[in-house]
């Protein structure tokens, strides 16, 4: 099963740049959360948010709607605190009727003109928690989507996508790193924001909305993606990754290189550094407020936004 193996794998991965970047030294809470990250785990989530039960998580669908339920459970099982009063964060996105096919507003400019003439609505909402840092005025926030592409009813055969490597590997990596910051028993240096996004199928919309309307924005000093982490599309290069990060922040890519020396992790990053990393996921919400990014992933594959996307592949 080198499927879950890789993933956990990158969440290791992820979760040493991160503490790097809040403390210099290696030390003995650092090993303690990268070991509390395991493949069990990463099994367990996948293997409930792409089951056939919830649909494909469609954004405003009931299966959709279900693994919201699923993700807040989990926050407030390992104790995280919400990022406002309540995890979630409900908002609209409003297009034409459909034989206009229209892209989701969310700008309230927007949706007031549509509201004018016949138009949909779909009602969603982003999960957000926190660990608060000894500095509030420095933030870093990782983040997955959690909606996938639901169901086609007229397909012939297997009529769901279940979404697994896109995106049930990405909640799974950002749910595991922020059990492995709980895990340290330390505080962090900054304040770090945990981020499941809903609607990302449909236009980005989660990330957009917050982007938009997050008033602490300007002290957000970085932003880590996770979509699509849980497959290769070479079966005979299990170690191959793809790193995206924003170029002007060179030292996202020398963090990696160090930790793949310090940790022995099976890994070869294909580096990508990227002017614009504006495209592909919800990185370009952030790239787009000028937020450098980094964007784990394991590159696309032939079961990309088909029904085959599924865990048991
Ligand atoms: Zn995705």
């Amino acid at each position: 099963m080198r499927y879950y193996f890789i993933a956990a794998i990158f969440f290791m991965t992820a979760f040493s740049v991160i503490t790097h970047a809040a403390t210099p030294k290696k030390s003995l809470p650092e090993k303690k959360g990268v070991e509390s990250i395991n493949r069990a785990t990463a099994e367990a989530h996948i293997g409930f948010l792409a089951s056939d039960q919830l649909q494909g998580r469609e954004a405003s669908e009931n299966g959709g709607k279900i693994a919201g339920d699923y993700i807040i459970s989990i926050l407030k099982q390992m104790g995280l605190r919400p990022l406002f009063n309540d995890y979630d964060q409900p908002f609209d996105a409003y297009r034409a009727e459909r034989q206009k096919k229209g892209q989701y507003q969310i700008h309230p400019d927007s949706i007031a003109i549509l509201k004018e003439d016949v138009h949909q609505k779909l009602s969603m909402r982003n999960i957000l928690a926190k660990i608060d840092g000894k500095n509030s005025n420095e933030i870093i926030i990782i983040g997955a989507h959690y909606d996938h592409l639901g169901m086609d009813k007229h397909l012939e055969g297997d009529k769901i996508y279940n979404g697994a490597d896109d995106n049930a590997s990405g909640v799974s990596a950002v749910l595991q790193v922020a059990r492995a910051f709980l895990a340290t028993d330390v505080q962090p240096e900054r304040t770090v924001i945990f981020a499941f996004w809903d609607g990302e199928e449909k236009g980005l919309l989660g990330s957009r909305y917050f982007t938009m309307t997050y008033p602490e924005l300007n002290k957000v000093k970085g932003y880590l993606n996770y979509d699509m982490i849980g497959r290769n599309k070479n079966e005979q290069k299990p170690k191959y990754v793809v790193y995206f990060y924003t170029a002007s922040k060179p030292i996202f890519g020398e963090w990696l290189k160090k930790d793949i020396e310090t940790y022995r992790l099976q890994l070869e990053p294909d580096y990508r550094s990227w002017d614009n990393p504006v495209g592909g996921s919800d990185n370009g919400s952030f790239a787009k407020a000028g937020i450098p990014i980094i964007w784990y992933h394991t590159d696309g594959h032939a079961d990309y936004h088909m029904p085959g996307d599924s865990a048991r592949r």
